[in-house]
């Protein structure tokens, strides 16, 4: 099989699934007016022809033609491609899952020579099967993890944690919980990775794997987000008006797993390498996306200070300019991250810390931005009359007439990018937004944990012993002053 149409993709969703949405059973995620509307927007990024196509398509050495996607980056010139097409609307979706293969590659080769295990060859022939099949796949991370003092094998029930229930010569049984997975209700796998780096106690919890979205004992619930506003919002919500996302809650009732879908099964000493290579690359969609976004801020504020005549004063330059100092680091961090890269089994790996620092300087920063936003924009933030009455001839002259800016910019001008600051600062959109910032691909801590962990504290520690022990040696004696 060769790279798939969006239809294709569409039908393969149709595979008898358990997903659960509101309170229901959704007999079809295709067919649903919400799960089908985001189905339609993934199959998008499938369905290319022409120069499109040839955009996100390579070529493996045997000639088949694949999606770009999946394929790690080898080299510099590919890890920017691989960034790049990551925080994409194309890639966006599909990128996650190679951070997550290509992880496994790099642990499976020291399991390999380590324990002489066989897991090169059997990630490999999965990616193989997997990247020519063109299939969809979500990473299956974050545990139900009960108490967060305590490690998988000393929590009250050892599922909150998935773990390995089971082995036979056939495979593996698994049991638990995985939380938060986006787009699961429309993907064909799941990739089941470990959470945390695991300790010799927690072997049985140490487990990476792949699962079919319709594998029995399954479940499937999704949040419950509500409808989109839709086209007839488009003025009001520019950024979000047919934006339908879904995080699911996957449960794996005893779900059992064939060993050449079996990845990882007790081999807890190479946890923290998994999830540190897989991080940094997970991470590293900061760095285009990041860098962007903060200069749409630039952008509004800089419009809204214009529009409402008052760019020149002092309190807007300096919102402005300390914007700037953002993004002018986060295109350093980027350059940084792309500089100091290793190449790893072959794989091309950006520079962890620069990756965390980009990450950490978006969640300390954009808060207190679209703060200001909000600020600049006033009042009508909140309180503006929609897009619709700017069409309605009862409404729309009072409408233009007194929410115009300065001479020469019309309301609808204005009241355009009041609503654009409205939805990505003001909206339950940026709500959620917000709370993703410091959560979705781990939070601060677990960032300043990975920024710390390299980081030799002891060496600070003895140049400060080292001052002190010079200023209690004996010094010479000071000459004396003519
Ligand atoms: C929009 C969104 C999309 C996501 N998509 C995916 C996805 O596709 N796949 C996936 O697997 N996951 C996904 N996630 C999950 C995300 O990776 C996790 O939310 C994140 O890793 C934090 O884990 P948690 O939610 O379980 O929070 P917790 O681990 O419960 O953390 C809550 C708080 O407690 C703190 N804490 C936890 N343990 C300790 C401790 N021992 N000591 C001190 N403090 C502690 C944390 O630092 C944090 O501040 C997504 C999350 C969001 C918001």
């Amino acid at each position: 099989m060769s790279i798939r149409t969006g239809d294709q993709y569409i039908r393969s969703l149709r595979d008898g699934r358990t997903v659960y949405y509101a309170g229901e059973r959704v007999a079809d995620v295709t067919t649903h007016p919400l799960f089908g509307l985001r189905a339609r927007q993934i199959a998008g990024s499938f369905a290319s022809d022409g120069s499109a196509l040839a955009a996100v398509t390579s070529q493996l050495p045997d000639g088949e033609l694949v999606h770009s996607w999946y394929m790690p980056p080898r080299d510099q010139t590919g890890l920017l491609r691989y960034i790049e097409m990551e925080s994409s609307d194309h890639g966006g979706g599909h990128g996650a899952i190679m951070s997550g293969l290509a992880s496994l590659q790099l642990v499976a080769s020291r399991a390999d020579s380590e324990l002489g295990a066989n897991y090169v060859a059997r990630v490999k022939a999965y990616s193989d099967r997997f990247i020519r099949d063109d299939l969809h796949a979500v990473l299956a991370m974050t545990d139900a993890k009960g108490d967060r003092s305590k490690p998988p094998h000393r929590q009250a029930d050892p599922d909150l944690w998935l773990r390995v229930i089971d082995r036979s010569s056939e495979g593996i049984v698994i049991r638990g919980a995985k939380t938060s997975v986006t787009d699961g209700a429309l993907t064909n796998e799941f990739l089941v990775l470990p959470t945390h780096a695991m300790s010799a106690d927690d072997a049985a919890w140490s487990v990476a794997c792949a699962v079919p979205a319709n594998a029995p004992g399954v479940l499937l619930i999704s949040n419950y987000v509500g409808a989109p506003w839709g086209e007839r919002f488009r003025f009001d919500r520019p950024a979000t008006f047919n934006d339908f996302r879904h995080e699911v809650t996957i449960f794996f009732n005893d779900v059992f797993v064939p060993w050449d879908r079996v990845f990882m099964d007790g081999e807890f000493h190479l946890t923290r390498d998994l999830i540190r290579y897989f991080t940094t690359f997970h991470r590293s969609g900061t760095l285009t996306r990041e860098p962007r976004d903060t200069k749409k801020l630039i952008g509004a504020a800089q419009l809204m200070a214009r529009y409402n005549g008052l760019e020149s004063t002092g309190q807007v330059k300096t919102v402005i300019a300390e914007m700037v100092e953002t993004a002018q680091l986060l295109e350093l961090l980027r350059f940084s991250a792309l500089a100091r890269t290793q190449i790893i089994e072959g794989v091309c790996v950006p520079d962890s810390v620069a990756c965390n620092l980009a990450a950490l300087t978006t969640a300390r920063t954009r808060p207190g931005y679209l703060q200001s936003l909000c600020e600049m924009a006033g009042g009508p933030v909140l309180t503006a009359p929609s897009g619709l009455d700017l069409e309605n001839p009862d409404t729309a002259e009072l409408v233009k007439k007194y929410y115009v800016g300065k001479d020469g910019v019309s309301a609808e001008q204005r009241l355009g990018l009041v609503k654009y600051i409205y939805d990505i600062a003001a909206s339950d959109s940026a709500g959620f937004a917000r709370a993703s910032s410091v959560t979705a691909a781990g939070s601060p801590s677990a960032k300043r944990m990975a920024l710390t962990r390299d980081f030799d504290i002891e060496a600070c520690v003895a140049l400060v012993a080292d001052d002190i022990a010079g200023a209690r040696a004996p010094q010479p004696a000071a000459a004396p002053v003519a």
